[in-house]
């Protein structure tokens, strides 16, 4: 990572003293939050990957729950993926989970443990700079930068960094910066005090200048232009995503069996689906596709249950149709939803309440007639019922 980036050494040291005296001084008590020297890699690196893309307060409970379960790495290296994704259900991005796993196998293969290292840490499955950067400064002290979302704010701001915050040259351009910035003997305690004035007062789009530590030190404050500095992100807009999904019911349960590795949901559990556009045979296309990929012949029936969620690239709609299988292969790799179970069952949280929704239906409808059947479902299969 270069290291010139053209900071003159006085205001480099004033940045330092005034960054750190304020993160001294102050900062929101986090669970993976810990001195220089005492951290634990484990949770500073368990934290930095579900806060990718992830609010910290909804990473809290997640992260509580993770380590209570795997409490250690050689605990999680030794974890089954099923469990792994069962924990992680809701955070999304799902990838994250399986790469911390692999990670965890691989650290404690190679290294018996996190490596020290960042070169070592980037050969890590899942490890970006980011992430690298930022276990090397927090857990072990090495002077590694680090630019997440919240330091390109402050680093665009403080020097006056005005390109678009996806440009190559813009981000080179950061990174040169964070690591001339590093404070050799407190690198952890220098990045995290970048992370935290982003998060808490170098905001976008209005940055709290009247209580920020290095307001006079700051190019963009200076210049009037802490409003206008970094320019808004353009994001290309949502794509609309439908699945028929076909809702398979055995005496209070609903199937579900693991999706293929690649693409949304990829290699975790949900109901038989298959993408669909307008004009499609919906029914023909779901029952298609079941038979071509799980070799199970469906009956499809009525419409059930439709969700809608809101992702971060897609507009995803879930069509749940109720169906019957006259048969479920035998060796499948799939499970049994029972009732009330969906958001406990470690699904992605659109199936769970497709599934929850189905199910609800299913209560009304079942009310007007007779109660609901209960009782073990009647599969062939290897009988995983989630309850
Ligand atoms: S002075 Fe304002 S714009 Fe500059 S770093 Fe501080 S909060 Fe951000």
């Amino acid at each position: 990572m270069p290291r010139v980036s053209g900071i003159p050494p006085a205001r480099r040291a004033a940045l330092r003293r005034r960054l750190l005296a304020w993160y001294d001084g102050g900062h929101r008590e986090l669970p993976w939050r810990f001195p220089q020297r005492a951290a634990d890699g484990y949770r500073v690196w368990l934290a930095e990957v579900m806060l990718q893309q992830t609010q910290v307060q909804a990473v809290i409970p997640y992260f509580e729950r993770f380590l209570a379960r795997f409490p250690t790495l050689d605990a999680l290296a030794a974890a089954r993926e099923e469990d792994v994704l069962a924990l992680w259900s809701g955070l999304g991005y799902y990838a994250r989970g399986r790469n911390l796993l692999a990670a965890a196998r691989a650290a404690r293969a190679r290294h018996g443990g996190l490596p020290a290292s960042v070169e070592a840490l980037r050969a890590l499955p899942g490890f970006g700079p980011y992430t690298a950067g930022a276990v090397a400064s927090i857990a072990f002290a090495i002077p590694a930068p680090v630019v997440d979302g919240n330091v390109a704010r402050v680093l665009a701001r403080l020097f006056l960094v005005d390109g678009a915050p996806g440009d190559a040259r813009t981000r080179a351009r950061l990174w040169a910066l964070a690591a001339d910035l590093v404070d050799p003997a407190r690198p952890g305690d220098l990045n995290q005090a970048l992370m935290e004035l982003g998060a808490t007062v170098c905001g976008k789009p209005a940055p709290r200048c009247d209580r920020c530590p290095v307001a006079a030190l700051c190019a963009a404050r200076a210049g009037g232009r802490e409003r206008e500095v970094p320019p808004a992100r353009l994001r290309p807009a949502r794509r609309p995503l439908v699945l028929a999904c076909a809702l398979v019911e055995r005496r209070g349960a609903v199937l579900v069996l693991p999706r293929r590795a690649r693409g949304l949901f990829g290699g975790l559990l949900g109901p038989p689906a298959v993408e669909v556009a307008g004009g499609d045979d919906v029914r023909a296309a779901l029952a298609r596709t079941v038979r071509a990929e799980h070799g199970i012949d469906l009956a499809v029936g009525e419409e059930a249950a439709v969700v809608r969620r809101v992702l971060t690239h897609r507009e995803l709609t879930l069509r749940g149709f109720r169906c019957e299988a006259a048969r479920i292969p035998r060796g499948a790799e799939g499970a049994w939803i029972r009732e009330a179970a969906g958001r406990r069952s470690g699904l992605p949280t659109a199936f769970a309440a497709l599934i929850d929704t189905f199910f609800s239906t299913c209560r009304g409808v079942q009310d007007k007639k007779r109660p609901l059947r209960r009782g073990p479902p009647g599969a062939k299969f290897r009988d995983r019922v989630r309850a």
